[in-house]
């Protein structure tokens, strides 16, 4: 075990909460030191092999976190624009809630120090530590004499669960346990930067139906450098229920008046967000029969839309996090609790769609899901839209593989008994199309769909083939270029590429191989079936 107090090091002066009696809008204070305006900090020597050798087990670098200041500066990465935009003077008062779980400490408070630092003091009402249920030895009177030390005025307070929650309930708690009109939930390895705080409260204030995300910038794993991210990304996901960002869709920017406006989006990534107290309860706070980790984001995102709310992203409002390569610590009873989570989510929220996402989780159909009773109640009493309306209205770029369609399913090559199947690739990658003996029942791997624009496609990728014979097929993201298109003659079963006129072609017909392009030839080889024909 580390002495605590020497590796906080005090070797920092805490800069007494340098912005919260100043203009907060002015650039920080000049300071040097290890990551000082969220500069990476490379380690050497014994320091690197320390700090090589806990990665694996904290999934970031606990060393060189550290070694920077728990209030160190950041760079402003907003947009200039944002400086110039006048915000009331009278704005609803925010309770930060920042929830943890054997959070390491240098991230957890240098979250906290970048809240009351960075925050209007007129406009925080309060930080809460939720605590859910840790077991470091550091979490427990060392962090209460910390807080004690650091904010004598109560500014930041600690509340613990009796049991672990999991962060939705843990979230739940923190709400419950919350006094500010406003509640802005952060992760317990953040750091809020400059002015972040104005624009999701006026925000709110302007529209008490708003669910808000600042833009997460990144925090980096490995030297804890803060970059800006200024993509602008929205949120969306896929099938599975996993959360994906997308560029944002062009009715979004035709929408926007400005580039610093308000961005809407049909998810939310899910740690960091800012709603109206009420609002959140109103709309049914989290699922409490949500286990630990995952799902929750979407179905907040789905609800807050389906039940008369908006989820937008704020891009004058900026957040570090910092985006681990895996989870520090346990999940009770080993569960692939964001799978059961989505379950709720989909039975709940999805109607007929949840069947996409079984298609993609076989594996859960025998899975207990407990009760949702609760849960359907509020739909009901809310009356919540449908997720079609969900789909059509929020989300219109979504792809749904099973409709507006020529056909879909499993494209299979009947004289070998081989379909397509991306052989489980990554798909947010670019790869050659692969084959496989045709599963029956079909796996999500095989399915594939001919859409109304001729495109063979994935939720997100597209076949592409520009080469010539013998070539491989790529699965990359969806364009309007030719070599994208494709013609499937039902009489004779050949697929043709609409520019190339070459054939689809199972090559050497290996399972586990790849298809190739050839010149249209009339044999068995290129012959194709699809497994559903809706309007060919
Ligand atoms: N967390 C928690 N209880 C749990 C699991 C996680 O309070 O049982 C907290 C965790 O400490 C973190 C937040 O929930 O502050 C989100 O978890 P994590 O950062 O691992 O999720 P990610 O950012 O990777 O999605
Ligand atoms: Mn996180």
């Amino acid at each position: 075990m580390y002495d605590i107090w020497s590796i906080l090091g005090f070797q920092h002066e805490l800069s007494e909460r340098y912005i919260r009696f100043r203009d907060y809008k002015r650039t920080e204070p000049l300071r040097s030191g290890p990551g000082e305006k969220g500069n990476p900090l490379y380690l050497e020597g014994e320091e690197k092999k320390l700090a090589d050798s806990l990665i694996e087990k904290e999934a970031f670098n606990r060393i060189a976190s550290d070694k920077i200041a728990l209030d160190r500066s950041l760079k402003d990465v907003r947009d200039k624009r944002c400086l110039d935009v006048q915000y009331p003077k009278v704005l609803p008062k925010a309770s930060v809630i920042i929830i943890f779980h054997n959070e390491a400490w240098s991230p957890l408070l240098r979250t906290a120090h970048s809240v009351v630092n960075r925050s209007p003091p007129q406009f925080l009402h309060e930080v809460i530590l939720l605590d859910d249920f840790s077991d470091k030895a550091f979490l427990k009177t060392d962090l209460e004499n910390y807080i004690t030390k650091t904010w004598p005025d109560g500014i930041v307070r600690l509340v613990r669960t009796k049991e672990r929650s999991g962060l939705i309930r843990a979230k739940i708690a923190g709400a419950k346990a919350a006094e500010g009109e406003v509640l802005i939930f952060l992760d317990s390895h953040c750091e809020a930067n400059t002015g972040w705080l104005e624009p999701l409260l006026s925000r709110i204030h302007e529209d008490r139906t708003a669910v808000l995300c600042p833009e997460i910038d990144l925090i980096d794993k490995d030297t804890l450098q803060y970059t800006g991210t200024g993509s602008f990304s929205v949120g969306g996901f896929w099938w599975s229920l996993h959360f994906s960002w997308r560029p944002m869709p062009h009715h979004e920017r035709l929408r926007r008046q400005s580039d610093i406006a308000p961005i809407r989006s049909p998810t939310m990534a899910g740690g960091l967000f800012a709603v109206d107290r009420q609002f959140f309860f109103k709309i049914g706070a989290y699922d409490p029969g949500m286990d630990v980790w995952g799902g929750e984001n979407l179905e907040l995102s789905f609800r807050t839309w389906m039940c008369g709310g908006k989820l937008e992203f704020i891009p004058c409002s900026r957040v570090g996090h910092i985006f681990r390569s895996s989870h520090p610590y346990t999940f009770p009873g080993n569960k692939d609790t964001h799978g059961i989570n989505s379950m709720r989510l989909a039975e709940v929220w999805m109607d007929d769609y949840k069947r996409l996402f079984y298609t993609h989780r076989k594996d859960l159909l025998t899975q207990d899901y407990g009760n949702i009773s609760e849960r359907k109640i509020l739909r009901e009493r809310l009356q919540c839209k449908s997720f079609k309306w969900y789909l059509d209205n929020v989300y219109p770029e979504k792809f749904i593989p099973d409709e507006n369609v020529k056909a879909w399913g499993m494209v299979r090559n009947p004289d070998s008994g081989i379909c397509l199947d991306t052989l489980q690739k990554d798909e947010k990658t670019v790869f050659d199309m692969g084959m496989f003996h045709c599963q029956s029942g079909g796996s999500a791997s095989q399915v594939i769909s001919l859409s109304n624009k001729d495109q063979l496609r994935r939720e997100e990728a597209c076949l592409d083939a520009p080469g010539g014979d013998g070539s491989r097929l790529s699965l990359r993201p969806c364009t309007e270029a030719k070599t994208m298109e494709w013609i499937h003659f039902k009489n004779n079963g050949t697929i043709v590429n609409k520019l190339t006129h070459k054939c689809l072609d199972i090559g050497k017909g290996t399972s586990g191989g790849y298809p190739i392009m050839n010149s249209c030839n009339g044999k068995d080889s290129q012959k194709w079936t699809m497994q559903h024909y809706i309007n060919l």
